[in-house]
């Protein structure tokens, strides 16, 4: 038997037993002829004491110990005179009598601590050992615990746990596929699912009314903090549903993890905006709701007035900081050079304080009356104290884009994004389509299947662009942490929609004949939605990327730096799949 206990586990009623023990060495101590190792594992650490007195040459094997060294030792278990009461195991300590060496352990290239001293790349490259950190562990321990919870709840509604394949056909709507090359038919290709969406929905022609899996997707797009190439669904469907029904069942299963995960208690219905309502007072589909600054439209208050800035406008708008009017102007160039940033865009930004007896100091003073001052101050309900800034421009969107950014930005210094805080929402009614500039046609904003919303449908023929579907997203503190749609089930429908797309019926069947031959037979009214596991448990642990809940993911490049993946491929196996590689020199 390799141990009695782990590492973690012994406490002072222990005291007396003899015990083995196994684990890796985190770090030894000399003091006077006494050793000391703290003995760590997965579940926590146990000081070992070796005393040169009574065993001299036992003492010397466990000085010379490494760090990250395998052994096992038994021994008794002491209560300890000198406690460490920030560890769980802290009031005991092993006296050992006999040590076994299991592996020994090159010096690590960094230590494996919480705060370490390696670097992301170092880290990463040596995950094996990075994954020895107890914080990243926890991380892990934790999306163990949440897909636990994810089960629990679904198996108790019914859901049954269904896996479609890893190998389908490519589909060109939607991000861009990876595809895996097929040697047994020469010239043809497989992708990887982008999300099982096709299959869950024919799972529901199937009957099976619902279905989830937790499941790996694979999307071929330029990686962010919150992106990475293959990433992990809570997919989920059901059949016979209108939109309340799925989002009442989600919004369960979102406050049911709360509840085991966070110990916090959501009540109450969460908040409904619709997709036009985002955009239009926060800038973003995804607002952070743990604070307000919600935009107000300033076109009526401030055009024409000789400010050419704004005269020629096609929005202006502003957010009103609370309590923010003692920016010194220092920072308030500081936040003039980031909204003119690149990424950004803005031209620049104006500004007014709302002094103590009420008068409104702005940038441009010149071009406004106090009169006019005092009715933009109204329009914001803003107080002594306040700190106003506007965007303008002559792109609506874009600049309600650019505020989307102001107001994060200071959000994050006013320090109202408190990670422990949680604001979530359900983002409703987004529109059907959206217009591609790349590809100069309309594309599905959510995906093809979705349904339109049933008044709008009359507007297909007439004002695509006007209609609204059947769409939904979660947010959770500015991060879009899941989303779905009711689908279509009426093939005449869905022929419709993939004609509203630019395909033409023979493109349409050969992408997607199986699953509009499939509505022939009866397909049940259906709908349903996926949450990004990655995301949610990042949400819970508190990070900023969803990286560290991942045990192996890629870098920025998509570069697994261990695996030293992705590389080339031999010959011989390029001969096989009858690939010749051609790089062409990118312009
Ligand atoms: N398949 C969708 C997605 O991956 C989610 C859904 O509509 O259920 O975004």
């Amino acid at each position: 038997m390799y141990r009695t206990h782990t590492c973690g586990e012994l406490r002072l009623s222990d005291a007396g037993k003899k015990v083995t023990l196994a684990g890796w060495v985190q770090r030894s101590r000399k003091m006077g002829g006494m050793t000391f190792i703290d003995l760590r594992d997965r579940y926590g650490i146990t000081q070992l004491v070796f005393n040169e007195e009574v065993d001299a040459p036992l003492c010397e094997e466990a000085n010379r110990l490494g760090r990250e060294y395998v052994i096992q030792v038994k021994g008794n278990v002491m209560e300890r005179s000198n406690k460490n009461k920030n560890i769980p195991t802290g009031e005991i300590e092993i006296i050992v009598s006999e040590l076994t060496l299991l592996n020994a352990s090159e010096v690590p290239p960094f230590t494996i601590e919480d705060n370490t001293d390696g670097g992301d790349d170092l880290r990463m490259k040596y995950r094996y050992l990075d994954l020895r950190r107890p914080s990243v562990r926890k991380n892990l321990e934790l999306r163990h615990q949440m897909t636990m919870e994810v089960r629990r709840y679904l198996d108790a509604q019914g859901f049954l746990e269904v896996e479609t394949p890893m190998l389908i056909g490519s589909t060109p709507e939607g991000a861009r596929d990876f595809v895996v090359p097929s040697r047994m038919n020469p010239g043809q290709f497989y992708a990887l699912p982008q999300s099982p969406q096709t299959l869950k929905e024919l799972l529901m022609v199937a009957g099976f009314d619902r279905y989830f899996q937790i499941v790996k997707c694979f999307r071929d797009e330029d990686l962010r903090a919150d992106r990475q190439p293959e990433f992990t669904q809570i997919d989920c469907e059901m059949s016979f549903v209108e939109q309340d029904d799925i989002i009442n069942m989600f919004e369960g299963m979102a406050k049911h993890l709360f509840k085991t995960m966070r110990g916090v208690e959501l009540t109450g219905p969460f908040l409904r905006m619709t997709w036009q309502d985002a955009m239009k007072f926060y800038g973003s589909d995804k607002p952070d709701m743990r604070f307000g600054m919600r935009f107000v439209e300033l076109m009526d208050v401030l055009k024409g007035f000789g400010f050419s800035v704004f005269d020629n406008a096609a929005y202006i708008g502003g957010i009103c900081a609370e309590g923010a009017a003692h920016y010194t102007r220092k920072q308030l160039d500081q936040l003039t050079d980031f909204v003119k940033r690149p990424q950004i865009g803005a031209k620049g930004l104006v500004y007014a304080r709302v002094e103590a007896d009420g008068t409104v100091k702005s940038s441009v003073d010149k071009f406004y009356t106090q009169e006019v001052l005092q009715k933009m101050k109204e329009a914001f309900g803003a107080k002594p104290g306040d700190l106003i800034l506007i965007l303008s421009g002559d792109d609506a969107m874009k600049t309600r884009k650019q505020l989307c950014e102001l107001r994060l930005e200071m959000g994050a210094q006013l320090g109202l994004r408190d990670k422990n805080k949680f604001a979530l929402l359900w983002v409703v009614d987004f529109p059907m389509f959206e217009w591609s500039e790349e590809e100069g046609r309309l594309m599905a904003m959510h995906h093809p299947f979705t349904h339109p919303k049933k008044e709008d449908i009359g507007m297909l023929d007439t004002n695509p662009a006007a209609v609204r579907a059947d769409a939904y997203d979660m947010v959770c503190n500015g991060i879009e942490v899941g989303g779905g749609s009711i689908r279509i089930n009426d093939p005449q429908l869905q022929a419709k929609m993939f004609e509203i797309l630019g395909f033409t019926k023979e493109r349409a069947q050969e992408q997607f004949g199986f699953l509009i031959n499939a509505f022939n037979y009866g397909a049940p009214p259906h709908g349903g939605l996926a949450y990004g596991l990655d995301r949610w448990v990042s949400i819970f642990a508190g990070l900023d990327s969803i990286r560290d809940c991942i045990a192996f993911p890629k870098n920025n490049s998509g570069r697994d730096v261990m695996l030293d993946a992705p590389g080339t491929i031999e010959q011989k196996q390029l001969d096989e799949l009858n690939l010749v590689i051609d790089i062409k020199e990118k312009k």
